[in-house]
């Protein structure tokens, strides 16, 4: 048992190793909490309150975060940030204890939830988080306006559903970014892929029919503006991934919240259980659903075509070209009017040499550990644009767009060399090696039957390099008019 010292100093221990991400916590927390209290005056009222959405999000996205310390930090951010507003203790301590509160049950619910639902990749992720959402709504809805008769007049019936549309609108729309967020380690392919993006039609015209419709809701008005830019919404679920539309959903919301905050839709008023304005903000929040449920779904059938396609185009021993993606990645490049530029075309055949020999002597398993050593040190060598492929058992071939006739025959020798060096390990401690012989045909311009017509003279200097002694480069030459007339 340890006594209270002991355990002081754990704590303490605990707390200085775990400085940074409590720092981090409370950080995050106060500077959203903040947010949540000077956006107050701009007209956003209390709907605007991030703070909630955004811890329950990072304890969802880093569980390791969500420990006693964390949960210290983040009610000491709350606290500090309503001390700083002005609020009265006791005002204090209710909103933090409902806040936290509805967060930690969002928490619980969400462990139970398996790791692709948690970063919305399943067709019901986005509805298992409205319950998540729902659930940490009504609770700081609940506990909040229990408490709330105690301290002040607080009206309970329109008290729990204006507190619970509230909470629940701001997790629904600020959740899913949290949830989508790209992991640290892609995000400089991500800013790549900002900084390379060319505008065209394709990826603009969904998010301006988007501002359009936002616009054209506000200018129209009525109750039917809540969903005037659904329509917008799901074409940008269909275009872009699914952070994007998460991002886009919530821009939207809060612009029409805003809008709607500004008493720019002149909602009637309502004499129902829940008010005008909170209608409204409940209908927007459940209008969210459609397009972040048509992006996940999108997104899914997105990877599983990419699969699909990689399965088709690679070849599974080798993971290089299959035969058939090849004359098709190849045809398409020659037609490219860039591809031999300059310099010219070269399609190589390369054939492993004796290579039943290997298969015979070593067994089958051991071949195929010398197919993939060979054409892993080939494509070591390859330029980013050339294509590589396994165009039989032992027979691959490769196209090299905008290269010389002399830098394809050295392209050629530095492959024969490479694979003449590699040794593969075989049972018994034996060491594999072997050999390639290369046939390259060359064209200055592009040839009519583009590779389709290649081929077949790069398999004749192939066949040439075999006649000859193996282990050699043939560069295909034409037969001369007097060779072709014979004797
Ligand atoms: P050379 O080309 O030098 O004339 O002689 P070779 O022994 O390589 O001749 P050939 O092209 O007739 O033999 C190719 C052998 O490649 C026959 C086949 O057993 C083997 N092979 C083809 N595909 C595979 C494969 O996927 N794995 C293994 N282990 N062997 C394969
Ligand atoms: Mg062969
Ligand atoms: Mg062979």
């Amino acid at each position: 048992m340890m006594n209270s010292t002991e355990r002081i100093r754990v704590m303490a221990d605990g707390i200085l190793s775990r400085l940074g991400p409590i720092v981090w916590v409370a950080l995050v927390v106060f500077c959203a909490a903040m947010l949540g209290i000077v956006t107050r005056p701009l007209g956003f009222v209390a709907a605007f309150w991030p703070a909630n959405a955004i811890l329950l999000g990072l304890f969802v996205i880093r569980p390791a975060l969500a420990d006693l310390y964390g949960w210290i930090a983040a009610v000491a951010a709350f606290l500090f940030a309503g001390y700083l507003s002005g609020d009265p203790i006791v005002t204090s301590l209710w909103l933090t204890g409902a806040n936290i509160l509805g967060v930690a049950c969002g928490v619980a619910l969400s462990r139970g939830l398996h790791a692709e639902d948690r970063a919305l990749r399943h067709p019901l992720s986005v509805l298992r988080m409205l319950l998540i959402c729902v659930a940490a709504a009504g609770t700081s809805a609940v506990v909040g306006c229990l408490i709330a008769p105690v301290l002040s007049n607080f009206p309970l019936r329109a008290g729990i559903a204006f507190w619970f549309t509230t909470e629940l609108s701001n997790y629904v729309v600020i959740l899913p970014v949290l949830l989508t967020l790209p992991a640290v380690w892609s995000l400089g392919t991500v800013a790549d892929s900002l900084v390379n993006f060319e505008p065209d039609a394709k990826t603009t015209m969904p998010v301006a029919a988007l501002c359009l419709s936002v616009v054209g809701s506000v200018a129209i008005g009525g109750p039917g503006a809540i969903a005037f830019p659904v329509p917008a919404l799901l074409w940008c679920s269909l275009t872009y991934g699914l952070c994007a539309t998460s991002l886009l959903v919530m821009i939207t919301s809060l612009a029409m919240l805003g809008a709607e905050s500004a008493d720019l839709y002149a909602l009637p008023p309502s004499d129902d259980l829940l008010d005008s304005k909170t209608s409204f903000r409940l209908g927007l929040t459940l209008l969210a659903m459609g397009p972040l449920t048509v992006a996940t779904i999108s997104v899914m059938q997105r990877k599983l075509l990419a699969r699909l396609d990689r399965a088709v185009s690679m070849d599974g021993l080798t993971d290089i070209l299959a035969r058939r993606a090849y004359l098709e990645r190849s045809a398409e490049l020659l037609a490219r009017p860039r591809a031999n530029l300059f310099s010219g075309v070269a399609v190589l055949m390369i054939d492993i040499d004796q290579f039943k020999r290997v298969n015979d002597q070593h067994g089958h398993a051991a071949g195929d550990a010398v197919l993939i050593a060979v054409t892993d040190a080939i494509a070591g060598e390859l330029r980013r644009h050339d294509l590589f492929g396994r165009v039989g058992g032992e027979e691959f071939a490769i196209t090299l767009p905008d290269i010389s006739c002399d830098d394809a025959l050295a392209m050629a020798e530095r492959l024969r060399h490479t694979v003449e060096r590699l040794s593969v390990k075989a049972a018994l401690g034996l060491e594999i090696r072997v050999s390639i012989s290369i046939g390259i045909v060359h064209r200055v311009r592009h040839p009519a039957g583009g590779v389709i017509e290649m081929l077949p003279l790069a398999d004749a200097a192939l066949y040439q390099a075999k006649e000859t002694g193996r282990n050699r480069i043939v560069l295909y030459a034409a037969p001369s008019r007097t060779d072709a007339a014979g004797p």
